[in-house]
């Protein structure tokens, strides 16, 4: 079934329906509303009727009953901050969208074990300001996306950070879900009413299918268990960088093997010049002379500006005192010779470094106290501490800066961001691999080549690689969209696929195989044969 079946007569009973359940005011249909839900940082056309806001799961079974009575296709969103992915745009056009802000509870948090239940409105800085409140002896793990995005939307999505516990889904216990006719479902040991092992063993017992309701449209997650990651005794922070382009395929060479074997046990990124210079500030347009992409001489000199190399690395060595040390001799020797301005950093040298900086300033003439700023993001991340810091960086290509205390919205200030994250096994020669396919293709369209590499499990590459660009300019929202469909081609011939999709990708991935087809069909035949959530995302 499909959304242009729903005749008027019948959205407007369903619209007549959901506002009896969820009342008047959760069922917005104005202009205004729907403009700003269907606006994301690329081009769209898709039509929104509605936005829904329940404030129950029950209100959630409702809609989700209406929508199937009334065949209106229904898309979820947690926090709607998908930035580059689609922001709150539905994969298909005339999909009401269903916003789960509202159910924004902490259901549970378990002290002794180090877990929460929570609802898909609880963001990063909810979360972490309930911990700090608790004094919990445990930290959550967070993004550089905004401090306001979901912890569930994220999950959902299947994001990453930076601890040990970075690859968020790897660290859930199970999802209560709406399945898409209404019914709710526990997973894992959830099947069972009186289970008590659900929110600690994340396998339960039978077929695992956790899985099946993330990037999917399978079901509507509603709540998911968390887990937290104990406080390590101690934590040090690290950066490198290497002097050359070409050197790095030696880089990821060299910090493999401590990825595999725990010396580094976190998710560890390394960022190139482009990547390290549009998070620090907007396009140096005067120095460029107007020109697009970044001249390499300008380049440069920002690159001696900031003190960053061609590839900079940063990461986090966690434990006792005496396992980073540990870790910490290990990562020197393996690195040595390799990679330039090997530095550690803890708590008191990041205090000491911010009391110098300015100082350091006057005598060098590096912009040590913006670097600073920066670092300590990076190094608060490191340790689960959200930060807006990175959201400035959505405006690298734009002239003028919002006032940045202001809640920056880079889809209502017309800025263009288009991500995609291609995954490869861990080596250097597949990073030199996407780097060139990035690189060549990028500069060729007129965009530069940002990208950041992370060491995101034992064995792979996340390369997170992002078009962006001024919607404003009239015929960028087409340049820059030819730019990542190339990319997005050349990923897939080559066989990295990316780790999660926007929905700029619908219509433009390589078939599966059939088998997969029948399969993944089957399911969706039989918990929504009305096709009634979320079409055309990942499954059409
Ligand atoms: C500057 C910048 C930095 C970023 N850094 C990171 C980063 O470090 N790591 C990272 O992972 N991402 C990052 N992102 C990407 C993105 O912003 C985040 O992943 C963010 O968490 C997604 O938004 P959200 O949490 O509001 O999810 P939403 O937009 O609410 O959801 C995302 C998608 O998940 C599905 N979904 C959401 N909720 C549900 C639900 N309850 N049930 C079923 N399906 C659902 C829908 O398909 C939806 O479109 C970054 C983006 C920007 C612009």
């Amino acid at each position: 079934m499909s959304a242009e079946e729903i005749r008027p007569d019948s959205l407007e009973k369903a619209l007549a329906a959901l506002r009896e359940a969820i009342g008047e005011e959760h069922v917005l249909v104005d202009d205004r509303t729907l403009a700003d839900y269907g606006t994301a940082t690329f081009h769209t056309d898709h039509v929104i009727p509605a936005v829904l806001r329940p404030g129950s799961v029950e209100e959630v079974q409702q809609i989700l009953r209406i929508a199937n009575e009334y065949k209106l296709p229904i898309y979820p969103i947690s926090t709607g901050l998908n930035t580059g992915y689609g922001s709150t745009v539905p994969a298909k056009s005339d999909c009401a969208v269903m916003e789960l802000k509202r159910l924004d509870a902490i259901v549970e948090y378990n002290a002794k074990l180090g877990y929460v239940r929570v609802q898909p409105g609880v963001t990063q800085e909810m979360l972490f300001n309930f911990l700090q409140r608790e004094n919990a002896p445990y930290w959550m793990d967070a993004t550089g996306a905004s401090p306001k995005h979901s912890m569930i939307g994220n999950i959902a999505e299947r994001g990453f950070g930076h601890t040990p516990y970075g690859d968020h889904f790897a660290h859930i216990a199970g999802f209560q879900v709406v399945l898409p006719q209404g019914d709710v479902i526990r997973t894992g040991f959830g099947q069972f009413d009186n289970a008590r092992a659900t929110e600690v063993y994340r396998w339960g017992v039978g077929p695992h299918y956790d899985g099946l309701f993330t990037q999917s449209n399978l079901g509507v997650i509603v709540e998911a268990t968390i887990w937290l990651m104990p406080k390590p005794e101690y934590m040090q922070f690290f950066a490198c960088s290497v002097g050359r382009d070409e050197d790095l395929s030696l880089l990821i060479e060299a910090m493999r093997p401590l990825r595999l074997d725990g010396t580094i046990n976190s998710a560890m990124h390394i960022g190139n010049d482009y990547k390290v210079i549009s998070a620090i500030q907007s396009y140096p347009y005067a120095q460029a002379g107007d020109k697009t992409p970044l001249p390499q001489e300008v380049l440069a000199a920002k690159s001696k500006e900031w003190d960053c190399g061609p590839w900079n690395a940063t990461g986090a060595l966690y434990g006792t005192r005496a396992e980073v040390s540990a870790a910490r001799k290990r990562l020197k020797k393996a690195l040595k010779g390799k990679v330039q301005r090997l530095q550690f950093l803890d708590e008191k040298l990041l205090w000491v470094a911010e009391k110098v900086a300015k100082p350091y300033q006057w005598v060098t003439g590096l912009n040590l106290t913006e670097m600073m700023k920066m670092l300590k993001t990076v190094f608060g991340m490191t340790r689960g501490e959200p930060s807006a810091d990175m959201l400035p960086s959505n405006y690298w290509r734009k002239r003028s800066l919002p006032d940045v205390s202001a809640d920056l919205s880079p889809e209502k200030d017309n800025c263009g961001v288009l991500w995609i994250a291609p995954v490869a096994p861990t080596s250097g020669e597949n990073a030199e691999t996407i780097w060139h396919i990035v690189r060549d293709t990028m500069l060729r369209h007129g965009y530069e080549p940002a990208v950041s590499i992370t060491l995101l499990t034992e064995r792979t590459i996340d390369c997170v690689v992002n078009v962006s660009y001024d919607r404003d300019i009239e015929g960028e929202d087409e340049r820059a969209m030819a730019c990542h469909d190339d990319m997005l081609r050349q990923f897939c011939e080559v066989g990295f696929y990316p780790y999660r999709l926007g929905i700029q990708t619908v219509g433009k991935m390589p078939p599966r195989t059939p088998e997969y087809e029948r399969f993944i069909t089957g399911i969706r035949d039989q918990l929504d044969p009305n096709r009634i959530l979320a079409p055309g995302r990942y499954l059409d």
